[in-house]
């Protein structure tokens, strides 16, 4: 079907061949011999939808025109040339008309009504061949009286193709003008969003440095973006108008490329464990490979080897699916996200590929796909890191309690080794080293306050009769009687410690000779009238004990536990079982008789 008001035909020029088309259907006359008229395949000029209706004007419309022209080859160059006219009714005369070519692929001249109206490439530049272009100006021409006619001369430049693929876009100036800013806009908004995303990956990644899957997340956002910017030449041809164009195409094939790894290395740190290295080494291995060719072969040549990544990309597909079936069964609660950004990546690249065949009349729609994607990742990774985050707190919790627990546990063993340390195992009292330090201090004590003390070494009377007799089992309950009797008839401010084997020293503060005395005399004879039971028979045992108090006078605590000394050793030579209180008439006696 003709639109109204338009009768299109399209004629191999020069030689007044021409195309037409009536009823949608496209006829040929004239006799194609010439090489330069071999247009051959299907050739259609077909209406697509109205992109723009306006109730002004019916003269807005997009032209689909598929497939690529034949190998037509010019006889002066043998440059593949072809070239497309359109033969437009009922355009307002004296208005300004626009046609904006798609993706021609090639070097173009174009004339409307015969005056040439801009190109795209050259044709035959100075330094040889021609150089093609991808960027897609808008070309416009003001109508006159009667039919209208477009011609699109068309020279294959490094392509191994030519032609013109893409729709054709025609209709008014101002009309078409606003359709290109708004296609610029989407372009941008989806671009820039692709864009902000990778930003936004990348900031969490340095937030939070141990998610790789971030930074390749952000690594894969910016690949798409560049091979967005690149592939959608409107932004950057109306940036950069002088870029040249294979650069152009190199860069976009080469992101894309690249950005297949880079996707699975992300979805290989999202789910640890589930995916392989296998498949991540045959991608990058492809991935390399198709590089080489794209930086190093013309365009020609690696548009041709396009099918080993298209191949690849194809393979991913049930690959990715398969990923987020195990991480769904290991249950993870984000996948079902990440599954509905994913079919809709699958469903806009689908769309293009089939918009390329020609099959439907649409647009293109992978920014879109690309940007509900990587959102959807975003959702995906926030349901990861809540997880995540939640399992920290966890552990953090459990590492509270599991510290204070064991503090707890340490503080007791502190408390029980430091009183083992100043414990004798067998009498449960002080021992010797512990004894020294009380006495030092309390020593200390009545030299700077005043005040006295008594000081007292008991020794066991014959002990080594007893263990010779009863035997060493009965010579410990002996000693473990002497530990109970301190302990139960003591004050609590006085202080016993076992000194060695079986003497002791005891030391009571506040307190002058003649009331220490009285103690000791109780502790005395209540030792020694306990009657121990042994196998043999029972018996008692008595002790010894010199004394020496303290006033805080010069003496030190050598001097203050010799005096007791001299005293107990006087208490044994005068009978045993008796004291005796330190006078300095007991010393040189005592010391010359030991030294005998
Ligand atoms: P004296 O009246 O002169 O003090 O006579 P003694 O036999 O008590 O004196 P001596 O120093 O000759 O003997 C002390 C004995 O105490 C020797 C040692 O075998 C014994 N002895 C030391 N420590 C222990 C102990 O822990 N258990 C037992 N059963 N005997 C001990
Ligand atoms: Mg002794
Ligand atoms: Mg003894």
């Amino acid at each position: 079907m003709l639109l109204s008001g338009f009768s299109l035909s399209a004629y191999a020029a020069p030689s007044g061949h021409d195309l037409r088309v009536q009823e949608g259907s496209i006829s040929l006359s004239g006799s194609p011999s010439s090489v330069v008229l071999a247009l051959s395949g299907e050739w259609n000029f077909l209406p697509g939808q109205l992109v723009r209706s306006q109730s002004d004007s019916k003269n807005w419309t997009r032209l689909r025109v598929p497939g690529e022209w034949s190998r037509a080859v010019s006889p002066e160059n043998g440059l593949e040339l072809g070239t497309y006219a359109l033969s437009i009714h009922g355009l307002e005369p004296g208005t300004m008309y626009a046609v904006h070519l798609g993706e021609i692929g090639a070097v173009a001249r174009v004339f409307a009504n015969g005056r040439f109206i801009g190109k795209t490439g050259e044709l035959n530049p100075e330094h040889g061949g021609p150089e093609i272009s991808f960027a897609r100006p808008i070309y416009s021409f003001n109508a006159r009286q009667g039919i209208n006619e477009i011609t699109v001369q068309v020279a294959n430049g490094d392509l191994a193709v030519g032609g013109i693929w893409q729709n054709i876009l025609f209709g008014t100036a101002d009309t078409l003008y606003q359709h290109r800013l708004l296609r610029s806009a989407l372009e941008m908004f989806f671009i820039g969003g692709i864009f902000l995303l990778g930003m936004y990956y990348f900031w969490v990644y340095l937030l939070w440095p141990g998610q790789h899957s971030s930074m390749l997340l952000a690594l894969y956002s910016f690949l798409v973006a560049l091979k967005s910017v690149f592939s959608g030449q409107q932004i950057l041809f109306t940036a950069i108008p002088s870029i040249p164009d294979v650069l152009v195409i190199r860069l976009a094939h080469l992101a894309t490329v690249v950005a297949v790894p880079v996707l699975l290395q992300f979805f290989r740190y999202l789910y640890p464990g589930i995916t392989g290295k296998t498949g991540i080494r045959l991608s990058c291995s492809v991935a390399l490979l198709q590089s080489l060719i794209i930086v190093f072969f013309p365009p020609h040549v690696f548009q041709v080897t396009a099918f080993m990544y298209h191949g690849v990309i194809t393979l991913h597909v049930p690959y990715v699916a398969w990923i987020f079936y195990r991480a769904r069964k290991r249950g993870d609660s984000g996948v079902p996200i990440g599954v509905i950004g994913f079919a809709v990546l699958l469903l806009t690249g689908t769309n293009d590929i089939l918009h390329d065949q020609g099959v439907i009349q649409t647009t293109y729609m992978w920014n879109i796909g690309f940007f509900c994607f990587l959102f959807a990742q975003s959702i995906l990774q926030a349901y990861r890191f809540r997880t995540i985050n939640e399992e920290s707190e966890r552990v953090k919790l459990n590492l509270k309690q599991a510290v204070a627990k064991r503090t707890a546990q340490l503080t007791r063993e502190r408390n029980k080794l430091s009183q083992i340390a100043k414990t004798d195992g067998l009498t449960g009292l002080h021992n010797r080293r512990y004894g020294m330090e009380q006495l030092q201090k309390e020593l200390n004590r009545v030299r700077r306050y005043g005040g006295c003390m008594v000081v007292a070494l008991i020794d066991i009377d014959n002990f080594k009769v007893i263990n010779d007799t009863h035997g060493h089992l009965a010579g410990d309950k002996v000693l473990t009687r002497i530990g109970t009797l301190f302990t139960e008839e003591l004050r609590k401010v006085d202080f016993s410690a076992r000194w060695g084997g079986e003497e002791f020293l005891l030391f009571f503060p506040n307190t002058d000779l003649e009331n220490g005395k009285i103690v000791l005399e109780k502790l005395r004879e209540s030792f020694s009238s306990h009657i121990f039971h042994s196998k043999s028979e029972p018996f008692t045992v008595s002790f010894s004990y010199g004394l020496s108090d303290f006033n805080g006078g010069k003496e030190g605590i050598e001097e203050v536990l010799q005096h007791c000394d001299y005293a107990l050793y006087h208490a044994k030579e005068t009978g045993r079982n008796r004291g005796a209180i330190y006078s300095e008439a007991l010393q040189p006696i005592t010391s010359l008789e030991r030294q005998s």
